[in-house]
C-alpha cells in the first residue's frame, strides 16, 4: 500500500487567483492508488468549477482530507492529519475509506474522533464531496460562464416552474420508446436539485412542479446515496426530497406538486406530508390500465400492486387528495372484459382527473409485435366510452366543491382583475387540468395579480372548470 501525503499543487498563478477572489481548497491525499484516483477526480472537478488549490492548510478556505482506513497505522495517520487540518484551518471535509468505517457502538469513526468536521463521505464520492464543498465554499462566479441565473433559463411564466429530478427510465413499458432514446434512470444529485428549488422560490416561483419519467424511482440508480445539502446529509430518495422541498417552500408560501408518481408502497409515506399541508395533496399517477393481464402485457412498473386498495388508503390518510392519471384504451389483445374491468376501476377509484388515449403504435416499441391488434374504430370507441365515464366522475367531483373556499393561484388578471381573471386551485396542474374562472371581486379595493394567491368561494362549475368568487 502506497501512502502519499501531499498538498495538491495544481494552483493557478497566484496573481490571477488573488485578483478574482477565487476560493482555495487545501487537499491531502492518503492511501492506495485507488484513493489517489479518487483524489484526482475530486481535484479535476474542483478545477473544472473554477476553484484554486492551496499548498498550506492555513491559506485555504477549506481542506479536504482523502483518508485511508486499511491498517491501524493508516487509520492513525488519517486521524492525525484530520486533527492537524482542523487545528490549522477549522473547515474540513473527510472522504475516503476511513470515512466509511464504523467506530465503537456503530457510529461513524471519524465523527466520533473529530465531531467538528463539516462532512464525511466514503470512497468514490466525488459528487458528495463537491456537494459539501458547494455548501461551505460556494462556487466561484465566472462572468464568462455564468450567463444564466442560478435556476437556469425558464420557459414557463415567472410564478411556476418545472423541476426535473432525473432523466431516463429503468422500465421497459412495451408501448414506450423513451428508455431507448434517453437511456436508463440517472438521478440528479439531491444537493443540486434542492439548490435549484431554492433559487426558483427566491426568484418568485409560487408553484414548483416536480417532474421526471418515474418520480418514485428517484435515487434507485445511486442506491439512495447520501448527498449533502445545507451542511446536512440527505438521502437521494423521493420521500426525503419531498420532505425537504416542503420545508423549502413553506417560508415562500409556495406550492410543490408531484408528477409521474408510480404507486409503489413507499409513496404511502408522502401522504402524511400532504395531509399536513407541506406538499400539495395532488398526485399524478400514470396508471395506463387496471386489468392485471393488460398491465403485464404493457410491462408496467408496479403492475402487481393493488391500486384500488392503495387509493383507498391514500384517501383515508389524506381525504382532500386529488389523483390525476392517464390511460390507454384498445391496447393490443385487450378483450371487452378487460376493458369493462378498466371502466369498473374508473367508477370505483373515482379518479379526479383522467385522460385517455386510443392505443397507437409507436415506431420501435415492442408492443407492435403483440398479437391481437384492434381495429382503429374499436380503439377509438373504447376511448370515447372511457372518457364518458371519466367525465361523469370528474363532473360529480367538481360539483362537490361548490360552496367551498379554495386557495387559487392567479394565472391571468387583466386590469388587476377588475373584470375577473383565471387561476388554479391545488387540484389543477397547469396546462393539463381545469382552471378556476374568477369573477370580478365584489370589493372595489380587491385586486388580482398574476402570480399571487387569492381565496375564492366556489360558486359553480363550467365543463372541467370551476367558477370562483374572489374573497
Ligand atoms: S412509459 Fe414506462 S418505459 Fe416509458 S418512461 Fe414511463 S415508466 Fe419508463
Amino acid at each position: 500500500m502506497t501512502q502519499t501525503a501531499a498538498a495538491a499543487s495544481t494552483a493557478l498563478t497566484s496573481g490571477d487567483a488573488a485578483s478574482r477572489n477565487i476560493p482555495k481548497i487545501g487537499f491531502v491525499s492518503l492511501g492506495c492508488p485507488k484513493a489517489l484516483t479518487d483524489s484526482e477526480l475530486i481535484l479535476t472537478q474542483l478545477r473544472a468549477e473554477g476553484y484554486d488549490t492551496s499548498k498550506s492548510f492555513a491559506g485555504a478556505d477549506l481542506v479536504i482530507v482523502n483518508t485511508c482506513g486499511f491498517i491501524d497505522d493508516a487509520v492513525k495517520e488519517s486521524l492525525d492529519t484530520i486533527g492537524e487540518a482542523l487545528a490549522e484551518n477549522g473547515k474540513v471535509i473527510v472522504t475516503g475509506c476511513l470515512g466509511a468505517k464504523a467506530g465503537e457502538g456503530g457510529g461513524n469513526l471519524v465523527r466520533q474522533m473529530h465531531p467538528s468536521v463539516l462532512a464525511v463521505t466514503g470512497p468514490h464520492a466525488t459528487q458528495e464531496v463537491m456537494d459539501a464543498v458547494h455548501v461551505h465554499v460556494p462556487k466561484p462566479h465566472d462572468p464568462f460562464v455564468d450567463l444564466v441565473p442560478a435556476y437556469g433559463v425558464k420557459l414557463t411564466p415567472r410564478h411556476y416552474a418545472y423541476l426535473k429530478i432525473s432523466e431516463g427510465c429503468n422500465h421497459r413499458c412495451s408501448f414506450c420508446i423513451i428508455p431507448s432514446m434517453r437511456g436508463d434512470l440517472v438521478s440528479r444529485p439531491i444537493g443540486d436539485v434542492l439548490n435549484e428549488a431554492r433559487a426558483l422560490f427566491e426568484s418568485g416561483v409560487k408553484e414548483l412542479l416536480v417532474i421526471s419519467q418515474d418520480t418514485s424511482a428517484y435515487g434507485v440508480d445511486v442506491k439512495y446515496r447520501t448527498g449533502f445539502w445545507d451542511g446536512k446529509p440527505v438521502k437521494t430518495r423521493m420521500t426525503d426530497l419531498v420532505e425537504r422541498l416542503g420545508e423549502l417552500a413553506e417560508p415562500f408560501g409556495a406550492w410543490v406538486r408531484l408528477h409521474y408518481v408510480y404507486p409503489y408502497p413507499h409513496v404511502d409515506e408522502i401522504l402524511p406530508m400532504m395531509a399536513a399541508g407541506r406538499v400539495l395533496p395532488y398526485l399524478d399517477v400514470p396508471f395506463q390500465h387496471a386489468h392485471p393481464d393488460v398491465l403485464k402485457r404493457m410491462k408496467r412498473p408496479a403492475n402487481g400492486e393493488k391500486n384500488l386498495e392503495r387509493l383507498q388508503r391514500w384517501r383515508e390518510a389524506c381525504p382532500q387528495i386529488v389523483v390525476r392519471s392517464t390511460f390507454i384504451a384498445g391496447f393490443p389483445g385487450e378483450t371487452e372484459a378487460e376493458f369493462e374491468h378498466l371502466l369498473d376501476f374508473m367508477r370505483e377509484a373515482r379518479i379526479d382527473r383522467a385522460g385517455c388515449f386510443a392505443y397507437s403504435p409507436v415506431d420501435g416499441a415492442s408492443a407492435n409485435e403483440l398479437a391481437g391488434a384492434l381495429p382503429d374504430a374499436v380503439r377509438e370507441e373504447r376511448r370515447a366510452r372511457f372518457m364518458a365515464v371519466a367525465e361523469a366522475v370528474s363532473a360529480e367531483k367538481l360539483r362537490e366543491r361548490v360552496g367551498a373556499e379554495m386557495q387559487v393561484l392567479i394565472d391571468a388578471a387583466p386590469a388587476l382583475g377588475k373584470k375577473g381573471g383565471r387561476g388554479r386551485s391545488y387540484a389543477d396542474a397547469p396546462e393539463i387540468d381545469g382552471v378556476v374562472h374568477l369573477l370580478p371581486p365584489l370589493k372595489a379595493s380587491k385586486q388580482l395579480r398574476v402570480g399571487e394567491f387569492t381565496r375564492a368561494r366556489i360558486v359553480g362549475t363550467q365543463g372541467h372548470d370551476l367558477v370562483g368568487q374572489p374573497l
